[in-house]
């Protein structure tokens, strides 16, 4: 059976170019989660992976914020058979998107595609806390470069990706050499 790494890889979810990551930061590779997402039965692959590595927790809720993000994480809702909750980008950083909540107390997992930085994730698990409801876990498919994610829960990452060095846009060498980025 291939691994979740081998894959992404495979999948033609590794794109290379010029690209500005959510992080901010620009980077000569970008790992597409949608072209994953895309095909079902690969998809239904990372849910399981990811429901796997917490079947043992009692959970209310599973998060998910974007596209790939809230995909996955309603999967995993359905293989955790618990309910799902979709998290979206404001002005503020992360806010619930309209007619979902979750309750104060209840436990919730953040499952999102992959990361630079673990920004997203950290906004997520603010959120959460906002409204007084626990984050027990994170359950992320890829990380690029990142090894640890300090949360104060459990992170598990399915694939490490290696080689996907990402730079401040000022000190990127990709914009030194004038190529544009890509759309
Ligand atoms: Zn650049």
């Amino acid at each position: 059976m291939r691994s979740i790494k081998e894959m992404l890889a495979s999948e033609g979810a590794v794109l290379n170019g010029h690209f500005k990551l959510a992080s901010g930061l620009h980077g000569a590779k970008f790992l597409s989660c949608a072209k994953v997402v895309s095909e079902p039965s690969h998809a239904e692959k990372i849910i399981k992976e990811l429901a796997k590595q917490f079947h043992s927790e009692r959970i209310d809720f599973v998060l998910g914020v974007n596209e790939a993000g809230a995909i996955l994480a309603h999967g995993v809702a359905r293989e955790l058979d618990t309910r799902f909750v979709l998290a979206r980008a404001s002005e503020s950083g992360f806010s619930f998107a309209r007619g979902f909540s979750v309750t104060s107390g209840s436990n919730v997992l953040i499952i999102d595609d992959v990361t630079t930085t673990g920004g997203t994730v950290l906004k997520l698990v603010d959120l959460c806390r906002k409204v007084d409801a626990n984050v027990i876990g994170v359950g992320l498919v890829a990380t690029k470069g990142l090894r640890e994610l300090n949360v104060g829960c459990r992170v598990a990452i399915l694939a490490k990706l290696d080689d996907f060095d990402a730079w401040p846009p000022e000190s990127c060498p990709l914009c030194k050499k004038g190529i544009p980025l890509n759309g």
